[in-house]
């Protein structure tokens, strides 16, 4: 899943940095640790306006969890059949994500690696 970082607030950090340092002296180490220690943006407000439509909890985090998966960008992939060789010298039948790559003894209407939807009768 994506992770989002505010860029403004990045830009206060290293506004910060070349108030102390000069900014050659940035390494890519250090530049990639401001990055990483970022917060995740928005989730706080997130949490706050489910929290105010939610009676618990539990709620919130029911709430909140299915309007991230409405947002979330929808990867879609396709089954391939394919045949592998057996260990008695026959083969046998597997599914293989279009995407992942990962091969399956079934087909389901979404991955089971890589979460990608599959399309329908495919
Ligand atoms: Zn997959």
């Amino acid at each position: 899943m994506s992770r989002y970082i505010d860029a403004d607030k990045l830009m206060e950090v290293l506004n910060g940095f070349t108030q102390f340092h000069h900014i050659e002296t940035l390494t890519v180490g250090t530049f990639v640790d401001m990055i990483v220690d970022m917060p995740t943006a928005d989730i706080q407000k997130e949490i706050d306006y489910w929290h105010d439509r939610a009676s618990s909890y539990e709620q919130t985090i029911v709430k909140l969890s299915n309007a991230l998966a409405d947002r979330r960008e929808v990867v879609r992939g396709k089954w391939t059949e394919e045949r592998l060789p057996s260990t008695s010298g026959g083969s046998y039948q597997v599914w293989r994500c279009s995407n992942c790559k990962q091969a399956f003894n079934w087909r389901m209407n979404y991955c089971g690696n890589c979460g990608s939807r599959m399309g329908d009768g495919e």
